[in-house]
C-alpha cells in the first residue's frame, strides 16, 4: 500500500481522540505528536512538518466542532485539507504552447526514470490527441539513445537522434527544426543524467534551454529519495529555472516525503507522477486524491463535508427567522460576521455589511481585523446585553463598562451598537423584497 507507514502513523493520532467530546489545546497534544512523528518518519522535511503541525493545531482548537461530527473525524478532515494545501491545492496541468510546437525539456539525475518518462509522456500525450517527437539528448550514453529509440517504436512516435558526437544544444536545435518541419504538436527532449549534480550538467542544460525556449522544463525525481527530491527541485529551479517536477516510482515503498515536500520546499508543483514501469503508468498529480489515499478515510471525509453543509444551511434558516422578527442580536452578529470572515456562502449578507460590497482578499483581511475588535467588544457584554442590544443603545454607562472591559474605546462600542441596528433595518428591508413584498421606503 502506497505510503502505508504514514497512514498507520496518522491512524494512531485519530485513535487518541476517540471518546473525546471536543478538541482542546490539551487533548490534541498527543495526537499532534503522532502526526509530527508520522510525517518525520515519512521523510517530510522538518520545516514543512513544523508549519504543518502548527496549521493543523490552530484549526483544531480555533474552529468549533461541526454538529454531529466527532473530534477524531473533524481532525481527519483538518489534516486532509492541510495535506491538500501542502501539495499545492489544485492539480497543476501541463502547459501547451499556443503557437508552434510545445517543447518539454526533461532533466534529472541518472536512474530516476527519465528515459522511461519520455516514453510514458509521449504515450500520455498521444492519448490526448497530440502528435509527439522525442529528441535523444543523452550524448554520453549510447545505450540511453538506443533505449529511447526502442521506446519510441513501442509508443509509435518518431525519435530524433544524431549520435553522441555532437553537443546537446546542437541536437536540440536540429531536433526542434525537424519537429517543426513535421508539424509535431509536442517535442520532448531527454537530456543526460549524471550521478550527481555538477557544473557541466547545469551548463549544458542552460544551453539546451536557451536553444529550445521550452514551454515546460520538468525535473524528474525519484520518490524513493524522500525530502532529497525536494532539495533537488529547489536546486534545479535556482540553477536553470524549471516549471515543475515529475515524481517517479510512487508504486514502490516510498514513504511520502517527496510528494509532501516538493511544492512547499521548492515552490514548484509536481505535475505528473509515475506509478509503475508500464507506459500507461504516468498520470497527473492530484493533491486531493493523494491526500485521500494517504488518509484512506474517504467515507469520514465526505461525512464531515456533508455535516458542515447541513450546519451552514440550518444557521442560515435560523438567521432568516430572526431577521424577519427583528430579533437579530449580537450573538447572531458575531456568528454571521465570523461566517463572513471565513468566506461563508452568504454573499448577499456580505453586501449589506457597511463597507463590504464587493469582497476582495484585502477586504477579507480587513474584515478579519475588525472582527477581532468586534469579538472583544461582544465578549465584554453580558448575556442580556447581547440578546437585547437596546440595553446598550439606551445606556451610556453600560457602553462605558463594555469599553473598559474590552480594552476598546467608547466610540468603537457605540459604532458597533449602531452598526447592529443598521443591519437590522437593512436585512429586514432586503428580506421583505426577496419575499415579494412591496419595496419599503428605506428609513435611514
Ligand atoms: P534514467 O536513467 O533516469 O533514464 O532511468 P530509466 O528511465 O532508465 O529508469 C531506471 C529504472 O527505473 C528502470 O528499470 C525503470 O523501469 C524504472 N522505473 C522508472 N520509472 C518507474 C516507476 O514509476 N516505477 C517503477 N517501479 N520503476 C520505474
Amino acid at each position: 500500500e502506497m505510503f502505508g507507514q504514514l497512514t498507520t502513523g496518522l491512524e494512531s493520532a485519530w485513535s487518541k481522540l476517540k471518546g473525546e467530546e471536543t478538541l482542546t489545546k490539551e487533548n490534541i497534544v498527543e495526537p499532534m505528536r503522532d502526526i509530527r512523528r508520522a510525517l518525520l518518519e515519512a521523510d517530510v522535511s522538518l520545516p514543512v512538518v513544523r508549519r504543518f503541525v502548527q496549521a493543523v493545531s490552530d484549526q483544531a482548537v480555533g474552529t468549533g466542532l461541526i454538529r454531529g461530527v466527532k473530534p477524531d473525524q473533524q481532525m481527519v478532515k483538518i489534516v486532509h485539507d492541510e495535506l491538500v494545501k501542502l501539495m499545492g491545492g489544485e492539480v497543476s496541468e501541463l502547459v501547451f504552447s499556443k503557437s508552434g510546437p510545445t517543447v518539454i525539456l526533461l532533466a534529472g539525475l541518472q536512474g530516476v526514470g527519465k528515459t522511461t518518462v519520455c516514453a510514458k509522456l509521449a504515450y500520455y500525450l498521444k492519448k490526448l490527441g497530440k502528435s509527439c517527437m522525442l529528441i535523444a539528448g543523452d550524448v554520453y550514453r549510447p545505450a540511453a539513445i538506443d533505449q529511447l529509440v526502442i521506446l519510441g517504436q513501442q509508443v509509435e512516435v518518431p525519435v530524433y537522434s544524431a549520435g553522441t558526437d555532437i553537443k546537446p544544444a546542437e541536437i536540440a536545435r536540429k531536433g526542434l527544426q525537424e519537429a517543426k518541419r513535421q508539424n509535431i504538436d509536442v517535442v520532448i527532449m531527454d537530456t543526460a543524467g549524471r550521478l550527481q549534480i555538477d557544473k557541466t550538467m547545469m551548463d549544458e542544460l542552460k544551453e539546451v534551454k536557451r536553444e529550445l525556449n521550452p514551454t515546460e522544463v520538468l525535473l524528474v525525481v525519484d520518490a524513493m529519495t524522500g525530502q532529497e527530491a525536494a532539495a533537488l527541485v529547489t536546486t534545479f529551479n535556482l540553477e536553470i529555472g524549471i516549471t515543475g517536477a515529475i515524481l517517479t516510482k510512487l508504486d514502490g515503498d516510498s514513504r511520502g516525503g517527496a510528494a509532501l515536500s516538493v511544492k512547499e520546499v521548492s515552490g514548484k508543483p509536481i505535475k505528473l507522477v509515475g506509478r509503475g514501469e508500464r507506459l500507461e503508468d504516468l498520470e497527473p498529480f492530484y493533491p486531493d486524491r493523494m491526500a485521500g489515499r494517504i488518509l484512506g478515510m474517504g467515507d469520514v471525509l465526505s461525512f464531515v463535508e456533508k455535516a458542515s453543509e447541513v450546519m451552514r444551511q440550518e444557521d442560515a434558516e435560523e438567521l432568516q427567522k430572526k431577521i424577519m422578527s427583528a430579533k437579530f442580536d449580537f450573538n447572531d452578529f458575531l456568528k454571521q460576521t465570523r461566517a463572513v470572515a471565513r468566506m461563508g456562502s452568504m454573499t448577499r449578507v456580505i453586501g449589506m455589511i457597511p463597507g463590504m460590497g464587493k469582497v476582495t482578499p484585502a477586504q477579507v483581511r480587513e474584515a478579519e481585523k475588525s472582527l477581532m475588535v468586534m469579538e472583544a467588544i461582544i465578549e465584554a457584554m453580558t448575556p442580556e446585553e447581547r440578546e437585547q442590544p437596546e440595553l446598550l443603545a439606551e445606556s451610556p454607562t453600560r457602553r462605558k463598562r463594555v469599553a473598559q472591559d474590552s480594552g476598546k474605546t467608547e466610540q468603537q462600542v457605540s459604532q458597533l451598537v449602531a452598526q447592529l441596528f443598521q443591519m437590522r433595518v437593512k436585512m429586514k428591508n432586503l428580506m421583505g423584497m426577496m419575499q415579494g413584498g412591496s419595496i419599503p421606503a428605506l428609513s435611514n
